[in-house]
């Protein structure tokens, strides 16, 4: 089988992976984005979990040259948020008072379909539920070999680049030697409520601190809205926490958030769902070019952030341009251009991990609860080896 040959392969499809084809393909490589994932499979709906887009993020949306695009697609704007916590009081952050302008509340699956296919029309190859394996790692100037398997497809791949976009389980960066590094294990626990009454006009994040973890909601542009709860993987009672009256007796330990819901009248109307929502790095997010190696990762799988800090989407955007702008730097003769990326990313994850341990700190009202001693000690979430799976 003859294999086909791109200067770049890229697995996965979400924000991170669909930035760094952009950049790669208008930078004239020829560039394989591949996306393994089923948006629409019947178990999730319609739906993506992590629709809070920082007003901050929408300069990188105008760097890939596909904002207006974005704000015509029907999202919702989002005015700030609204924090229950370190005591009783309101803590509003209101985004009028921010540089950039609102956010946005997400529909996920368009968003992420808009720059998929923004990726294509830059000049990437895409192909979609499809997943990318690696089958020969490159040495010297050798290609990586992979294989690209569709329903019913399998197809040899060669590339001189290879871009791990592929979420928090990063397989391809850990096939190749990287080791994922986990610092806690927070997991969500989320469903869309719903409501007849259409009264609903709260556009802002709700966050509110309860004993056990912390809850958020956010009013979708399906109207629909999202609850989601987060504890860690050990303190939670996960069976309860995945059925929709378990979620929603949970939900009863958040005063202003039931409030919110009972006012409007709202009931479930999807099944929960769990999620890794745990804070996470890779000891390097490149290969060493010294060394032969060619790969790097983007998104997740490079940095994957607690959803407190709403960063996810933009660090994925913003790591897939400047992997991307590595590695042409690097196709230019900048050799060291790898290993800056690399710890430009250390240096973002410190400074994410002491604004992260500020926040918790700021939260003081449960002295005896696990969730939040843990998250107020010296050495606050000391690395753990446990992958967490929800
Ligand atoms: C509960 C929760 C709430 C969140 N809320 C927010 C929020 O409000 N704001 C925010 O900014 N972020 C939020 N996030 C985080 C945000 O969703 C992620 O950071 C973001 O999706 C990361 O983008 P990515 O492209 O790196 O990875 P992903 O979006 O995970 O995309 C990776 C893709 O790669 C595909 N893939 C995997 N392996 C392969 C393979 N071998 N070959 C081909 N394809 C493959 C997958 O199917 C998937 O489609 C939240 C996360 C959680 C868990």
């Amino acid at each position: 089988m003859r294999a086909n040959v791109y200067d770049a392969a890229i697995a996965g499809g979400g924000p991170a992976g669909a930035a760094a084809a952009i950049v790669l393909a208008r930078a004239g490589l020829r560039v394989l984005l591949a996306d393994a994932g089923n948006a629409r499979s019947p178990r999730h709906g319609k739906y993506k979990i992590g629709e809070g887009l920082p007003p901050s993020a929408r300069h990188l949306l105008r760097d890939l040259g596909v904002h207006e695009r974005v704000l015509a697609d029907g999202h919702r704007p989002c005015h700030g948020t609204l924090a229950y916590w370190g005591d009783d009081a309101a803590h509003a952050n209101d985004f009028m008072f921010q540089l950039h302008g609102h956010g946005l509340q997400l529909d996920r699956v368009r968003f992420d379909a808009t720059l998929f296919e923004h990726a294509r029309v830059s000049g990437a190859e895409i192909v979609r539920e499809a997943k990318l394996s690696l089958t020969a790692s490159a040495s010297n100037d050798e290609p990586y070999r992979l294989q690209l398997r569709t329903r019913g497809t399998e197809d040899a791949i060669e590339c001189r680049w290879l871009i791990d976009a592929s979420g928090r389980s990063a397989t391809l960066a850990r096939q190749l030697g990287a080791t994922r590094i986990d610092y806690d294990r927070l997991l969500a626990f989320h469903m869309r409520l719903h409501s007849d009454a259409d009264t609903d006009r709260d556009g802002r994040t709700w966050i509110e601190a309860v004993e056990q973890g912390w809850w958020y909601s956010v009013l979708l542009p399906s109207r629909e809205r999202l609850v989601a709860f987060l504890g860690d993987a050990d303190l939670a009672d996960r069976r309860s926490l995945l059925t929709r009256e378990g979620l929603w007796d949970a939900l009863q330990a958040a005063p202003r958030m039931r409030t919110l819901c009972d006012e409007h009248g709202y009931r479930s109307s999807s099944s929960p769902h769990g999620a890794d929502a745990s804070s996470s790095h890779l000891d390097r997010a490149a290969g060493l070019p010294a060394e032969g190696q060619r790969w790097l990762t983007v998104g997740d799988a490079a940095l994957a952030f607690d959803p407190l800090s709403s960063k996810g989407i933009s660090n994925a955007l913003y790591t897939g341009l400047r992997g991307a702008q590595a590695i042409v730097e690097c196709g230019k003769g900048d050799a060291d251009a790898l290993s800056r990326y690399s710890d430009h990313l250390l240096d973002i994850h410190r400074v994410y991990r002491e604004r992260l341990t500020a926040f918790y700190r700021m939260e003081s009202r449960w002295p005896a609860s696990d969730f939040w001693t843990r998250r107020s000690a010296d050495h606050v979430h000391p690395p753990t080896d446990a992958a967490v799976e929800a």
